[in-house]
C-alpha cells in the first residue's frame, strides 16, 4: 500500500499510473476516522475500477470558525491498519501544507464558488462557506489524483448534488458514483461524529432523524393507498411525523431540528409537495453534536 503524505510521493504515483496504461483509479475522499460505512464504499469502490485510492484529510476551510475542525477525531494508525485490511492501494494522506503551500489566508487562494441555487439552502444555509470549502478540496484532490471514478456517499446529498455539478460545470472526465447510506442495526446513519453522543440519551434521542423520515416514508404510502392522487405538503407530513415519533424521544435531551424537508432526488429544488422523486433532508444538533441524514422517499431498500 502506498502513502502519499508528501509532495514528494506525488511522482511516484503518477508514474505507476502512467506504467500500468488502462488502470481504472477509484477515489474514496474521506476526512479519516473510518467506520463500517467508509469501508462499505472502499469494498464498493474496489468492484469499479483496478486501483482504490483513499484519501484522509481534514479540510480547514470546509470548516466554520466555531465548528468542530479541532476536535474532529484524527486516527491515521487506524484508518491505516483499516485501509490495509481492505486491501487499498493508495492512501492519500496529504498534509495542509500539501494541500495549501501557499497557506490558509483566504486572500492568497484561488476560490471554488459553488452555485447559490445548490447551496442557499440546507446545510448551506447553516454552515456558510461549507461547500466552497468542499468544491475546493474536491477539485485539487480530483487534479492531485486523476481517478476515473469517485465515491461518494448520498448520506451527504447536498455535497454529493454539489460535486456532479462541479464534475459537469469544470468537465472533470471522471465518473461520480453514489453509496447508499450504511446504518445501524436501529437506523441511525454511521458517521465519525457519533462519538460525540456522549450519554445513552443522547445516542437514543438521535435516532430522532432516520425515525422522522422513515415515518414521512410510511405516512406518503399510506396516503398513496388510501388517497391516490392527493397533493401531500412536506411541512404536513413532517408535522405529522414528528407528532407520531416524539412521545418516544428522551425528553431530557432537546432536539434542535436545523431543517426537514425534502428535494427532488434529481434537481435538488426545495419541494412544498412530495412527489416519487422526493428526498427526505433532516438535520438536528443533539447535546454538542450536529447530525444530517436523509432517504429517498420511496425507499429502494
Ligand atoms: P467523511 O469522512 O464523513 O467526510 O465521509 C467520507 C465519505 O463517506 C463521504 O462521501 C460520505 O458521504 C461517506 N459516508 C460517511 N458516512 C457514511 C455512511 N454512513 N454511509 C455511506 N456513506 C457514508
Amino acid at each position: 500500500m502506498l502513502i502519499v503524505e508528501h509532495p514528494g510521493h506525488r511522482p511516484l504515483y503518477h508514474h505507476i499510473v502512467d506504467e500500468l496504461p488502462g488502470t481504472r483509479v477509484v477515489l474514496v475522499p474521506t476526512m479519516g476516522n473510518l467506520h463500517t460505512g467508509h469501508l462499505t464504499l472502499i469494498r464498493n469502490a474496489k468492484a469499479l475500477g483496478d486501483m482504490v485510492v483513499v484519501s484522509i484529510f481534514v479540510n480547514p476551510t470546509q470548516f466554520g470558525p466555531t465548528e468542530d475542525f479541532d476536535r474532529y477525531p484524527r486516527t491515521r494508525e487506524a484508518d491505516l491498519v483499516l485501509c490495509r485490511e481492505a486491501d487499498v492501494d493508495v492512501v492519500w494522506l496529504p498534509s495542509v501544507a500539501m494541500m495549501y503551500p501557499e497557506g490558509l489566508e483566504p486572500d492568497q487562494q484561488f476560490a471554488v464558488i459553488p452555485p447559490r441555487a445548490l447551496t442557499q439552502d440546507w446545510c448551506g444555509a447553516h454552515r456558510p462557506g461549507h461547500f466552497a470549502g468542499v468544491g475546493l478540496i474536491v477539485a485539487k484532490l480530483f487534479q492531485q489524483i486523476r481517478p476515473h471514478v469517485a465515491v461518494f456517499g448520498e448520506k451527504d446529498a447536498q455535497q454529493l448534488a454539489l460535486i456532479r455539478r462541479l464534475v459537469r460545470d469544470f468537465d472533470f472526465p471522471i465518473e461520480i458514483v453514489a453509496h447508499p447510506t450504511v446504518r445501524e442495526a436501529d437506523g441511525l446513519a454511521l458517521s465519525s461524529r457519533n462519538q460525540y453522543l456522549v450519554s445513552a440519551e443522547e445516542r437514543q434521542a438521535a435516532l430522532a432523524l432516520s425515525q422522522v423520515m422513515t415515518t414521512v416514508q410510511r405516512l406518503y404510502a399510506i396516503l398513496q393507498t388510501t388517497r391516490p392522487g392527493q397533493a401531500v405538503a412536506v411541512e404536513w407530513a413532517f408535522e405529522q411525523a414528528m407528532a407520531r415519533c416524539s412521545p418516544s424521544w428522551p425528553c431530557t435531551v432537546p432536539i434542535a431540528w436545523d431543517y426537514q424537508g425534502a428535494v427532488d432526488n434529481t434537481s435538488f429544488e426545495r419541494q412544498t409537495y412530495l412527489s416519487p422523486g422526493s428526498r427526505l433532508l433532516v438535520a438536528a444538533r443533539i447535546g454538542s453534536v450536529r447530525l444530517i441524514d436523509t432517504m429517498a422517499l420511496i425507499s429502494d431498500a
